[in-house]
């Protein structure tokens, strides 16, 4: 994605009150992100812990999202929703996010699996093992971060839709 500032990121989010877009701690290490490897931007406050901002370009807007993560307990071993990534150490909890407009603030959400750090940039990134000889990692690669990009889309326009 393209480099976002901090005043990008405040002004972005959809579903969230004054209060908490004032509120939000930003990511540690805004000036230092790799943003070509990133589909999405995904971080965790660091003093609100149950809570995460996901935000990404959107036909060009960028768009935000405030995320809860939820007590819902998960199957043992749930599949992250947005990057499906199968890797043993990877840690999938249950976030919710309000929906934009009124409907957010009747208590409209939606809910979805995503890695607990909002990891899934890197993850699309981890070479497979080669399944077979001449098998092209690069377009590999390529094809799972455009489906997160997808599915992250399809989220975030869900958030937007408001019904
Ligand atoms: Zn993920």
């Amino acid at each position: 994605m393209r480099p976002i500032t901090e005043k990008q990121i405040r002004t972005s989010f959809v579903n969230s009150s004054l209060r908490e877009r004032k509120e939000l701690v930003l990511p540690e290490n805004l000036g230092e992100l790799d943003w070509e490897n990133l589909d999405y931007l995904g971080w965790r406050d660091r003093k609100y812990l149950n809570l995460g901002y996901v935000l990404a370009q959107i036909d060009d807007q960028l768009v935000g999202v405030v995320m809860r993560q939820a007590d819902a307990q998960t199957r043992s071993r749930p599949l992250c929703n947005w990057c499906e990534s199968v890797q043993d150490n990877n840690d999938v909890v249950f976030f919710s996010a309000r929906r934009a407009g009124p409907a957010g603030r009747n208590g409209n959400t939606l809910g979805t699996l995503v890695c607990s750090g909002f990891e899934c940039s890197a993850n699309v990134r981890i070479l497979p093992p080669t399944p077979y000889e001449g098998f092209d990692h690069a377009a590999a690669r390529q094809r799972r971060s455009e489906t997160l990009q997808l599915n992250v889309y399809a989220f975030l326009s869900a958030v937007l839709r408001q019904g």
